[in-house]
């Protein structure tokens, strides 16, 4: 192998800053950061060949126990390294996934990767804003409680109290955080006890989902430096809202132009950005298996009451202008997607916005769709007929994916098969699961 000298110069660098292993992380099919740590000596293997993982103890490869194709490749990206803050002597970079000598097409970089290049070749780019939103939790004897004892208000929502009981948490985060690139926007406390939010800039799709990669690894160290845990379920606790990861989405032009927005046009969007809602709100069932991916989404995409009104998630497909009860909200020329939520693969869930919103840009035959300017809500409390509801569990939202043979097929059909097979396997170990509901409702029989 011949030897690229800018990678022996980025070694030099990167031992001058005390750095002596590669964190070299992929993303496996339920979303999980993974990865290896490898001596800093190995960079030129690393770009050229790939950390060496074996797929089959990876969710989701597909791959073979033996033969060439048995191992998973994750080569780095030597522009992606970066030294993290909180674990001394160590840079992360990212890997894209490779088997046999190709790019593997169940990695879900590299099927984002693709969606991304469709995008390009239309001269357009998509641009990701990322909200996520977290508990803060203590798990003890197996029961997991707020961090805080003391965060009990009602309506907890920019509760400064809380906020600053977590300050120095909060601030490790802050310094963390900007010490890795993030351009933060604000950090507060949100709708449930012990939930928070926090805002950075947003990014080029690829980046974003690299970026809330490198969020999810900063916040569980900080959070677990202080002794509480970072919890990233949909809805950890039934009577308080739960967690989404809303996905602001944009298109710029081959010269930075915004082509979504449209100040006079219907919803504030233009006929670029009417079209790709379409796309997303036509597709919605299938998309919100690879936005809202466990169990659990489900029990936050309901209508369910807080004490601060709802739960805020969406439950039925509309779209509305700053209007959080649907499932898109659309604000300054740009869709909030709110069905995602912190347990999705964030590689899968834009490469499936992509593929939808593709779909809708190539159909201008397709109706546009009608403003919601109603609460979603409150219609469905006076009992009044309501749009099309969201898939209700998981198997619902999969038969949905399994159904929409062109969003499969332009998402990718392997990886799609092997996230079929995963979750379907999720939902049947649910399935098959008595929970103490039951043996409270029916032990002693009716
Ligand atoms: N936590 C809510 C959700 O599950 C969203 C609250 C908000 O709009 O920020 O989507
Ligand atoms: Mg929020």
């Amino acid at each position: 192998m011949v030897r690229n000298p800018e990678i022996d110069e980025l070694i030099g660098a990167l031992r001058a800053q005390g750095v002596h292993s590669v964190l070299a992380q992929f993303t496996d099919i339920v979303g999980a950061p993974k990865g290896k740590l490898v001596p800093l000596e190995h960079l030129q293997d690393l770009v050229h060949i790939g950390a060496g993982f074996s797929g089959p103890s990876i969710w989701g490869t597909g791959l073979p126990r033996m033969g060439v194709r048995s191992e998973y490749y994750g080569r780095i990206l030597s522009h992606t390294l970066q030294v993290l803050p909180f674990w001394p002597g160590v840079a992360r970079a990212i890997c894209n996934g490779f088997a046999g000598g190709e790019p593997l097409e169940t990695c879900s970089r590299q099927v984002l990767r693709r969606q991304v290049q469709r995008l390009r070749d239309r001269g357009l780019t998509l641009w990701v804003g990322v909200e996520p939103e977290f508990f803060l939790l203590r798990e003890q004897g197996g029961q997991w409680q707020p961090a805080d004892a003391q965060d009990q208000l009602d309506k907890p929502s920019y509760d400064l109290q809380s906020l600053y009981r977590q300050r120095g948490l909060l601030e490790e985060l802050r310094v963390t955080l900007k010490a890795l690139g993030f351009v933060l926007q604000q950090i507060d406390h949100e709708d449930a006890n012990a939930q928070y939010e926090v805002n950075y800039k947003h990014d080029e799709a690829l980046a974003a989902a690299d970026r809330f990669q490198l969020f999810k690894l900063s916040v569980q160290a900080v959070a677990q430096k202080h002794g509480v845990r970072y919890c990233g379920m949909p809805k950890p606790f039934a009577h308080a809202p739960g967690s989404g990861l809303h996905l602001h989405v944009s298109l710029t032009d081959v010269t930075g132009r915004a082509v979504m927005a449209n100040p006079e046009g219907l919803l504030g969007l233009s006929e670029t950005g009417l079209r790709f809602a379409n796309g997303l709100l036509t597709h919605a069932d299938a998309l919100t298996a690879l936005s809202a991916p466990t169990v659990n989404s489900y029990k936050r995409l309901a209508s369910t009451r807080s004490a601060s009104g709802t739960t805020w998630a969406p439950v039925w497909k509309s779209i509305g202008y700053n209007n959080r009860t649907c499932t898109l909200r659309t604000v300054a020329g740009r869709l909030e997607w709110r069905v995602s939520d912190p347990s999705c693969n964030l590689y899968l869930a834009l490469a499936g916005l992509i593929a939808a919103g593709l779909d809708g840009l190539d159909h201008g035959d397709w109706p546009l769709p009608q403003a919601c300017d109603e609460d979603l809500y409150e219609r469905h409390a006076q009992g009044l007929p309501m749009p099309p509801r969201l898939p209700r569990d998981l198997a619902q939202a999969l038969d949905a994916l399994e159904a929409d043979a062109p969003l499969r097929v332009a998402v990718g059909t392997a990886v799609c098969q092997e996230f079929l097979s995963v979750k379907r396997q999720e939902w049947s170990q649910y399935a098959q699961h008595i929970s103490s509901w039951e043996w409270q409702q029916y032990a002693t029989g009716a």
